[in-house]
């Protein structure tokens, strides 16, 4: 029987927007509900004194798909932005990628050779690792003890919350290590963040597709479904099954939020703080990232928690025990027919934005 939608769309993040936008598109009528006050999901970019505030942490755009890029760009035009990170490390300051420019700094080194023979040294005592099982193998096999360390023990475990030795390897292979001069935290062909921030690229995506904010899935299922064929789901896997097999674990953030009276707090966008002593990981200051020139500044200090209770899902937690849960779900929504579930949560995978708009489009392609 034909009701009333199409699509149930739950959730305005990148993966439900694009969703809907294509299926109207194509002559869908579809219904997109959210729990948030405001769409984008994590994507969210609001303006205060005049800077768009990455409200749930920085997020840079970076792809070398071009089909991705064209998609994005078809919006809303992208500003030239570059990530390059500073990784502060008990005061002293270093590039980041792991680059020429950090090789100078920890060591002194001037030459690709000498950086080479360098890192040689300090990896010499990780040889026998041929196979890394965990972050800290992988970090000691690529780049040795200092940049391990200086750089990447203290950050990973508070972002974690759990020792070097029992988080994935894949996560530490996210980063470039590179022998040449190169400051570009991303090794992909296209990159920057949209002018205006992302909450106008997902309000284009949304023109027309009727809304509705503060509405939680959950609080009027039987009811929601009821009004439309298909249901698209980018909220948390485990939270759709009532957690019957046991919740996913996630790693949370805290956001505090700073004002301040002076055009320039530190000079770049993003600022790592590597030392396990300081509890946060990163200062973001928002105005870098559209070059701003404002006289005020916004800067955000993120600090890594725990999922309890009424806390976000930020980063999912791939390791073994949690994937074979994770597998479990997949096995129950794999049996629904009329349910897709898309997306970072809803796939349990740390996915980019470039990733989510690939998917999204490969699942659009897959209705047809
Ligand atoms: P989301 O954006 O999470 O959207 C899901 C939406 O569903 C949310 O709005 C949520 O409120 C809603 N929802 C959930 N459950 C319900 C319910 N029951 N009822 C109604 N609504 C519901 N990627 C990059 O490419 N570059 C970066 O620099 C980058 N930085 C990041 C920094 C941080 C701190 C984080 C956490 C992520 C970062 N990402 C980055 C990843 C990026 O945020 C995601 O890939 C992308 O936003 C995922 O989109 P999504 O649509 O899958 O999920
Ligand atoms: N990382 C690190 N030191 C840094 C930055 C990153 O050790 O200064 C490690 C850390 O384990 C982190 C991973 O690299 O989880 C991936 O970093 P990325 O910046 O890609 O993380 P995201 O932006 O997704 O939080």
């Amino acid at each position: 029987m034909k009701k009333e939608y199409d699509y149930l769309i739950i959730g305005s993040g990148l993966f439900g927007a694009i969703f809907a936008h294509e299926m109207t598109k194509q002559g869908k009528k579809c219904l997109v509900i959210e729990r948030r006050n405001h769409i984008a999901g994590n994507v969210y970019t609001e303006k205060v004194e005049g800077i768009n505030v990455h409200k749930y942490g920085a997020h840079i755009f970076h792809t070398s798909n071009k089909v991705v890029w064209d998609y994005v760009n078809s919006f809303v035009e992208f500003n030239r932005y570059t990530n390059s990170p500073i990784a502060n490390y008990k005061g002293e300051l270093y590039n980041l990628p792991f680059n020429m420019n950090t090789f100078y700094q920890l060591w002194g080194v001037k030459t690709p050779q000498e950086a080479f023979e360098k890192i040689e040294e300090q990896r010499a005592e990780y040889k026998h690792i041929t196979e890394p099982k965990n972050l800290e193998e992988q970090a000691l096999v690529l780049g040795g003890k200092d940049i391990y360390e200086k750089l990447i023990k203290g950050y990973t475990e508070k972002q974690w919350g759990r020792p070097a030795t029992e988080i994935p390897a894949f996560i530490i292979r996210r980063l470039p290590f590179r022998f040449t001069f190169d400051n570009n935290y991303f090794n992909d062909t296209y990159q920057g963040i949209p002018i205006g921030g992302y909450t106008a690229l997902v309000e284009k995506m949304l023109e027309g597709i009727e809304i509705k904010l503060n509405v939680d899935y959950f609080s009027d299922k039987e009811n929601l479904d009821s009004l439309a064929n298909n249901v698209v789901y980018t909220g948390k896997i485990d939270e759709y099954f009532d957690y019957q097999f046991g919740h996913l674990d996630y790693r949370s953030l805290r956001f505090e939020n700073e004002i301040l009276d002076q055009p320039n707090y530190q000079g770049n966008a993003v600022v790592n703080y590597t030392e396990s002593q300081i509890p946060f990981t990163r200062i973001i200051e928002h105005k870098h990232f559209e070059f701003g020139t404002q006289p005020k500044t916004i800067i955000t200090r993120e600090n890594p928690q725990d999922m309890t209770e009424g806390q976000e899902a930020y980063y999912p937690i791939n390791d073994e025990k949690n994937q074979i849960v994770y597998e479990k779900y997949k096995q129950l929504a794999d049996q629904l027919s009329n349910v897709i579930f898309g997306g970072r949560l809803a796939e349990y995978k740390y996915y980019d934005m470039h990733q989510v708009v690939a998917r999204a489009l490969e699942v659009v392609e897959s209705q047809n």
